[in-house]
């Protein structure tokens, strides 16, 4: 294997740990950032997620409430509630799982969050100011791919980067951010032609698809950085990424495994981000 690993796992304990010992310091001076998680219905893997997002924050301090609705939730109560917790000084962040159910339209319910405490970063003021240059809340994958790759202190500018998926989620918002780090921006989905050949020039490939082994080592461009941001879960059972890592690790000089590498960021940069959100609404001084 020819490919530094980029471990995730590392990189969002070392976050972490700062992350912990900023809401210390928010606590001494009486303030305690505040998330408040909405889940409508019991899809597992949301519950999941939910799950985990509590205790990450009850890991690093940061009170969390998390609001269980039933699935059948009409949409009036939904806003309601969220209009209810942008009243709240203690609630800093406020974050809809998502996927919502069918008789929901997420963008309305996206929209009724205040955009300050849009910790998911995914209200079109959020989008709009990311995209103009100027963010404020990331959404939390694309600000979780950023920090890994300046963990390997790889220089962005100048490079050709080239992003496959064009979710809000995580394909345009990681495009934007890569653009503003003055790369040379490719963004590819399902109608593009000739995949390969525009991977074969990327110095930095970023893979959303949500297709196993997707990307293969010819893909890659030798010595490229390769983040892997797809989640499949095989019918074994085990979770694999968009990339065929064992080939594209012969190849790339620096990749992120799946399990192990956007995954951990993901909840971490939430956590940053109901600390920014925090900071913000306090005007706190450091
Ligand atoms: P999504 O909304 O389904 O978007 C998938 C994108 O892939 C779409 O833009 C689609 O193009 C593109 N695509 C599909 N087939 C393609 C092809 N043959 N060639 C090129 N592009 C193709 O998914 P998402 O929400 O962005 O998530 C992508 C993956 O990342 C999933 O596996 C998801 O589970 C994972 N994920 C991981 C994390 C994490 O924390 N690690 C967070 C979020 C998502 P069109 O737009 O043309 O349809």
């Amino acid at each position: 294997m020819t490919a530094q690993i980029i471990d995730g796992k590392i990189v969002a304990k070392t976050l972490r740990e700062k992350i912990k010992e900023k809401v210390k310091a928010y606590q001494e001076k009486g303030i305690v950032p505040g998330l408040a998680v909405i889940l409508v219905g019991k899809d597992p893997a949301s519950q999941i997620y939910v799950r985990k997002k509590a205790e990450a924050c009850q890991e690093c301090g940061i009170k969390s409430e998390v609001f269980n609705l039933d699935e059948t939730t009409a949409e009036k109560d939904v806003l309601a509630l969220i209009e209810s917790l942008n009243q709240r000084r203690d609630i800093h962040g406020i974050l809809v799982q998502l996927p919502l159910p069918g008789h929901l339209n997420a963008k309305a319910v996206i929209e009724a969050i205040n955009p300050a405490k849009d910790v998911d970063g995914l209200h079109p003021l959020n989008m709009g100011k990311l995209l103009a240059g100027n963010p404020a809340l990331i959404p939390c994958t694309p600000y979780g791919c950023m920090k890994l790759i300046e963990s390997t202190a790889y220089a962005i500018r100048g490079k050709n980067a080239v992003v496959i998926g064009r979710s809000d989620l995580v394909g345009k918002p990681i495009a934007a951010l890569l653009l503003k780090e003055n790369a040379t921006v490719t963004i590819c989905h399902s109608h593009t032609q000739n995949l390969a050949e525009i991977t074969g020039k990327a110095d930095i490939l970023v893979v959303a698809v949500g297709k196993p082994h997707f990307i293969t080592g010819e893909m890659i461009k030798p010595g490229a950085l390769v983040l892997d941001v797809g989640i499949n879960r095989l019918s074994t059972g085990k979770i694999t990424g968009d990339v065929d890592f064992s080939a594209a690790a012969e190849i790339a000089g620096w990749i992120t495994p799946v399990p192990g590498g956007v995954g951990p960021m993901t909840i971490t940069m939430l956590l940053e981000n109901t600390l920014e959100a925090t900071y913000e609404q306090e005007n706190i001084l450091h």
